[in-house]
């Protein structure tokens, strides 16, 4: 079976996903083509192989990028040998500690998955295998793909460690966990409220072109200061 579902976003940008994970858990998955290095960014639940998804050419590195470690982002992070994720985190990736990237969640999430992936699959089961990141990333540092130069942004709120790589020259941005067109998360238990104000208050003036996240369809500046001022609004900042 196909388990995960792939879209042509542009010609350099394919999104994949896992349709029978459910809606909470169902991250995309972000494969961009760059001249000397492909980036994929975050590697969806790892209930199946995703490293066979992403075709890259004959001797070009793919670089890995985790926007942040909770489950439905770095479950399939060790089957690729580039891992790059947030300083913030990076012990945690050689552990991953269930209790930090919350992967006991998954374990009697009703209706969890509206397929098997085989026969005789269990979500009680489910275990992400450790992935030691080979580079960290904080805020200021530069991914560069040859042809594109991504600066990576800390911003906090949703999870302590939450990163996003924003390319300044055309404005490509890719968001993880940190902002997204749907329902934000901030009742982790590591989710920090206030640096969420933080983080929606800086992104008011990043002069995106367009943004791909962690979950919901993509968004341009305009829908992401929308989304910012609601959380400000709600957050009694505004
Ligand atoms: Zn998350």
């Amino acid at each position: 079976m196909e388990w995960f579902s792939k879209s042509i976003v542009d010609e350099q940008t394919t999104m994949l996903t896992e349709p029978f994970v459910h809606d909470y858990l169902r991250a995309n998955i972000w494969h961009l083509r760059g001249r000397d290095a492909d980036l994929l960014v975050d590697t969806g639940m790892g209930i199946c192989p995703l490293a066979p998804q992403i075709e890259t050419p004959q001797g070009k590195p793919l670089l890995v990028v985790a926007t942040h470690i909770h489950l439905d982002h770095v479950g399939s992070m060790h089957e690729f040998p580039w891992r790059a994720g947030p300083r913030h985190s990076a012990a945690q990736f050689e552990i991953m500690d269930e209790a930090v990237t919350y992967a006991y969640m998954f374990h009697d999430l009703e209706g969890g998955v509206s397929k098997l992936p085989k026969p005789g699959w269990n979500a009680a089961d489910y275990k992400i295998p450790s992935a030691p990141l080979t580079r960290t990333l904080d805020e200021g540092d530069v991914v560069d793909l040859g042809d594109r130069q991504f600066r990576v942004l800390h911003l906090p709120g949703h999870s302590p460690d939450s990163i996003a790589l924003f390319d300044e020259a055309d404005g490509l941005f890719f968001s993880g966990d940190a902002i997204y067109d749907d329902t934000l998360i901030d009742s982790l238990p590591d989710s920090d409220r206030s640096a969420y104000v933080n983080t929606m208050q800086r992104l008011l003036d990043l002069p995106i072109r367009i943004g791909h996240g962690g979950h919901g369809p993509s968004y341009d500046g305009r829908r992401m200061r929308e989304i910012a001022t609601a959380y400000l609004r709600q957050a009694g900042n505004i």
